[in-house]
């Protein structure tokens, strides 16, 4: 008989091994108004199989399979094998309540809870558009230093979204405020961009312009930036059009001299990205990352997402420096040919057209009328980044280790020998995480194993790897600050 219940099952469209299993398991997601429910039979959820059967022990049913069920039984019973004490044994069966199929509550609505849990209030409204100093403010909490970005992001973004929310496009055509940021590596241009898409809560895709290339060729086609972000807003397309494109390593498609090939990695590219930059409607797949038949297209217009490019333009400096050392050595100025030699400010001087000298067609230049630069890092700015924004990683630290009642200090000169390590590694504030990631390791090892340990003090000597970190017993601790205070 079980066999046959088996089999049964098998037909209605089940892979389950034991029903048993399966309960336990249904029991332990229902979190209540947490979880979507499913069809005990298919696993299909009610937003799929539609409004479900209710039956004792949690177990729902979609009409289909009951269906499936009722003919299978029929024809069992009509062909003698089932009898009414058989049926009454299956789970759940005998104690369907027919009536219950029509009265039914109308909304049950778990999934509802989940989307009220969904509406969360972005920390910046697009509608009450903040002014500049406001969402500047915001980013001071988050980036350290790089004072002139911030400030010319703010009014970037400011201007972008009151022209999208506005939509003052009738006779005087507010122009798109795509930005161009020029800055070494790992000195904030990305996180710069995370943090803003945040703050304002719109949707971020964040590409490589070296792994895009003209559609045909191997590689993602540039339309694909448009498919990341339209999942980054869950398929939803109209938020998916007030949301941020980044575009990193912007100065890898630079049009590359001297060379008589064809080139299909840098100018083109270029090339097919002016009409994304500009605004055009893009039929892009939903669910995928490229087009194919087996996916649902649809269309995208790009009037109003923000197109941020970045990179690191590595012999930009140079090019600066011999235009303006050519205009010096005009006329009075000549005898100071090399002024600007030494120059650690001379990437602010950025003209438009040393951008083009470095490679960058004109129209894709044109296309981004917001031009910055950002800093390099010094020593003192690393030791800021590891301290004090919002989400600081020493903060992060001393919080777990506060979890476990321990509480973790940094001398002053710990800071500094992090950060001048991380300073060998010309990899801007990328390389402190791993740095105090290493440090940190033994610490957090060690830690949890005694419980009599009160404080932790990560000394110079220990991340310079002469010495180890001053640890404080509970009892130690106490009898410290006492004394202290007296
Ligand atoms: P890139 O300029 O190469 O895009 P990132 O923005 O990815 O560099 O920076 C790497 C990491 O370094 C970020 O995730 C962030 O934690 C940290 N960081 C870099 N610059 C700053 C800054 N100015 N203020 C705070 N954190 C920073």
């Amino acid at each position: 008989m079980a066999d046959r219940f088996d089999d049964m099952e098998e037909k209605s469209g089940g892979e389950r091994s034991s029903q048993e299993s399966l309960r336990k398991s249904e029991s332990r997601e229902e979190t209540p108004g947490e979880y979507e429910k499913f069809c005990f039979l298919c696993r299909r959820p009610e937003s799929k199989a539609g409004k479900l059967i209710e039956l004792p022990n949690n177990i729902h049913i979609c009409q289909d399979c009951m269906q499936k069920s009722f003919d299978a039984m029929n024809q069992q019973m009509s062909s003698g094998k089932l009898n009414l004490a058989d049926m009454l044994r299956m789970p759940g069966v005998s104690m369907i309540d027919l009536g219950s199929l029509n009265n039914r509550a109308p909304q049950q609505g778990k999934i509802r809870k989940k989307k009220k849990e969904e509406e969360k209030k972005p920390a910046l409204d697009l509608k009450k558009i903040p002014a500049p100093h406001k969402i500047k403010a915001t980013l001071d909490e988050y980036v350290i230093g790089q004072e002139h970005a911030k400030k010319v992001m703010s009014v970037a973004v400011y201007n972008h979204y009151k022209r999208v929310a506005t939509d003052t496009m009738d006779e005087i055509e507010i122009e798109k405020s795509n930005m161009l940021m020029i800055g070494p590596t790992g000195c904030g241009k990305t996180y710069l961009v995370k943090t803003l898409a945040r703050l304002l809560d719109v949707p971020l895709a964040i590409a490589d312009a070296t792994s895009l290339t003209e559609a045909g060729y191997i590689g993602d086609d540039i339309e694909s930036v448009v498919s990341k972000l339209l999942a980054a807003a869950d398929n939803d397309v109209e938020k998916a059009e007030h949301g941020i494109i980044f575009i990193d390593e912007i100065d890898k498609i630079a049009k590359k001299k001297n060379t008589n090939q064809r080139d299909v990695s840098g100018e083109a590219v270029q090339q097919g990205m002016l009409k994304l930059l500009e605004g055009s409607e893009i039929e892009v797949p939903v669910g995928a990352n490229s087009k194919n038949a087996m996916v649902p297209l649809t269309t995208v217009n790009t009037r109003n997402i923000l197109f941020i490019c970045g990179g690191a333009f590595p012999d930009l400096e140079n090019i600066i420096k011999e235009r303006l050392n050519k205009q010096a050595s005009i006329g009075f100025y000549a005898d100071l040919k090399d002024k600007y030699d030494n120059d650690p400010d001379i990437l602010e001087k950025v003209t438009v057209e040393d951008i083009r000298n470095f490679g960058m067609i004109p129209e894709f230049i044109g296309r981004l009328p917001v031009i910055f630069t950002l800093s390099g890092l010094s020593e003192d700015m690393l030791v800021k980044i590891l301290k004090e924004p919002k989400n600081a990683i020493l903060k992060q630290y001393q919080k777990l280790l506060a979890l476990d009642e321990v509480k973790l200090e940094f001398e002053e000169g710990a800071l500094q020998a992090i950060a001048a390590k991380a300073m060998e590694k010309h990899t801007g504030a990328r390389a402190l995480r791993a740095i105090l990631e290493d440090a940190m390791l033994d610490i957090m090892y060690e830690i949890p194993k005694d419980d009599s340990i009160g404080q932790v003090i990560i000394t110079r000597e220990y991340i310079e790897g002469t010495g180890g970190p001053r640890i404080l017993l509970r009892g130690q601790e106490l009898f410290l600050t006492d004394s202290a205070g007296a």
